[in-house]
């Protein structure tokens, strides 16, 4: 598809540019490339109103229409992944082979989100009735997408939003609007005005759409701290929520595993993305006996790594993504100096943006910033275990709860440690993997209910109890 040349909101089926804009920087040359709408108050309610007007119609259109609207729209967003990779890299840094596959994932959900199903239920069938459970649609959804997956995030929300019936209204991070803008003038072909509508902004419209009275639900990912304002935004006009929040993930490796068959992905599963990854392992526990081995060749494979502007070819590592997050992560490593903590590092290129080293921290106390934090940036703390049930604890002593890992030759024994992490996602000898039918759902305050799947897709529905007598005798 031939992209328009600006970048504009989707409201009500075309193309709107708000008042005002916002510069969009490229992170890693420091510097604005583009800019995007910054909507008004008006922008919003506009947003709002269109998509109050479509769900009338659009709850109604039968299941298998929206099915192939889906399908449809997975097919445009795979056929433009090559222009969108390229923006992408611009806005958030990433390589452009991953960004393309971060675009082509983005397809693939809307694909097999499209394949799900939400039978009627029934919960009782006797002589004298059936009682059914159907799915009922909300209403309007209120998305609201971080920076570090744009584009995959935004998917999640929108294609099991509208499967179920709703009309939705998206906004991107102010940080990462350009590429949601775009995928917005490719669904606008595709859905009938108003069902989806992509909104820009700067920080005040975040809090603005989680107060406006037009939404029934917010389903937002992000940091846990924003997760407790839109709770409690939502709490007054009791909007339904999916959040997805913050981790501190933690890998646990048993001493039964090859150090030079693990090491590369224990490696990716911590910095890929450059570690901005919510569930990326963010505290690494490995077994005392092959411990040296490990960090040896992590060091070994984060000094050999290329950090660089994503757009040039052999870039393995991106920026961090903003200004605000680079200097978070700096303050980090600056406090574990600080410490006087060991600190393994690989090198940064001679440029303008946000590069961060990616860095291992070897060993670092328990109760060090490092550890406790999640840093979503490239610092990796490691630290040494003897003894497996002293090691889950410390692996659960945190409030976060989002993902974890466990690498053992022993399966079995893995499973049942997976079993003992308070986590919503174990993973065992790999890492990062999700799938559209399996549920991301945070654990403590990395969460609230789940993304995904069928569990994904019921938080998108009202469930409704219809009691049917099988016989009219009681009344006529
Ligand atoms: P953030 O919370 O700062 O921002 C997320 C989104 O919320 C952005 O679009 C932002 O503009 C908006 N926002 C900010 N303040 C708001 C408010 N008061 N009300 C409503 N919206 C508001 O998070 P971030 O820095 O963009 O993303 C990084 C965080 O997201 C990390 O903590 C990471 O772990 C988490 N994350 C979680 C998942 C998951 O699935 N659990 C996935 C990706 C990222």
């Amino acid at each position: 598809m031939n992209f328009s040349s600006d970048f504009t909101m989707t409201i009500n089926g075309e193309a709107a540019s708000g008042g005002a804009s916002i510069d969009v920087i490229n992170p890693a040359t420091a510097s604005s490339f583009a800019q995007c709408p910054d909507a008004s108050a008006e922008d919003l309610d506009r947003a709002v109103q269109a998509a109050k007007d479509a769900f009338k119609t659009w709850k109604l259109v039968p299941v298998e229409e929206r099915r192939a609207m889906l399908i449809k729209a997975g097919d445009l967003i795979m056929a433009n992944a090559d222009p969108l990779a390229s923006l992408f890299t611009k806005e958030q840094g990433r390589p452009v082979t991953l960004a393309k596959q971060e675009i082509l994932g983005a397809g693939y959900w809307f694909h097999a989100t499209a394949a799900l199903d939400l039978p009627v239920d029934i919960t009782e069938d006797t002589d004298q009735r059936r009682v059914e459970v159907h799915h009922e649609p909300l209403g309007v959804v209120c998305a609201i997408v971080p920076w570090n997956f744009p584009v995959l995030l935004a998917s999640w929300k929108i294609a099991p939003a509208l499967l179920a019936g709703n009309t939705i209204v998206v906004k991107p991070s102010p940080y990462t609007p350009l590429c949601t803008l775009k995928m917005g003038e490719l669904l606008r072909t595709v859905f009938p005005a108003g069902v989806v509508n992509i909104i820009t902004g700067g920080d005040a419209l975040g809090p603005m759409m989680t107060a406006h009275k037009g939404f029934a639900k917010i389903s937002f990912t992000g940091s846990t701290a924003t997760g407790k304002r839109v709770m409690e935004a939502a709490a007054r006009d009791l909007k339904r929520i999916t959040l997805e929040l913050g981790g501190n993930d933690a890998a646990i490796v048993l001493p039964d595993v090859s150090a030079e068959k693990v090491s590369q992905s224990l490696f990716d599963g911590a910095f890929s993305n450059s570690a901005q990854i919510c569930v990326a392992t963010k505290r690494l526990y490995v077994h005392n006996d092959i411990y040296d081995d490990v960090r040896d060749r992590m060091v070994q494979i984060a000094r050999r790594a290329v950090v660089g502007d994503g757009s040039q070819q052999g870039t393995q590592f991106g920026p961090v993504q903003n200004k605000a997050q680079y200097d978070r992560v700096m303050n980090l490593l600056e406090s574990a100096k600080a410490e006087g903590l060991t600190i393994h590092q690989g090198a940064t290129p001679d440029l303008e943006g946000y590069f961060v080293p990616l860095t291992i921290i070897d060993n670092p106390p328990e109760d060090s910033r490092v550890v406790v934090e999640e840093a979503f940036g490239p610092i990796l703390p490691m630290m040494r275990f003897d003894d497996i049930d002293e090691v889950i604890a410390r692996a659960n002593n945190t409030d976060y709860g989002l993902a974890g890992a466990v690498w053992s030759a022993d399966i079995e024994r893995a499973v049942q440690i997976a079993g003992r992490l308070e986590t919503g996602t174990v993973w065992i000898n790999e890492n990062l993997q999700s799938t559209p039918l399996t549920p991301l759902a945070g654990h403590k305050q990395s969460g609230f209910g789940a993304e995904n799947g069928i569990y994904g897709l019921r938080e998108f529905t009202q469930p409704k109890a219809i009691y049917i007598p099988k016989s009219s005798d009681a009344v006529a």
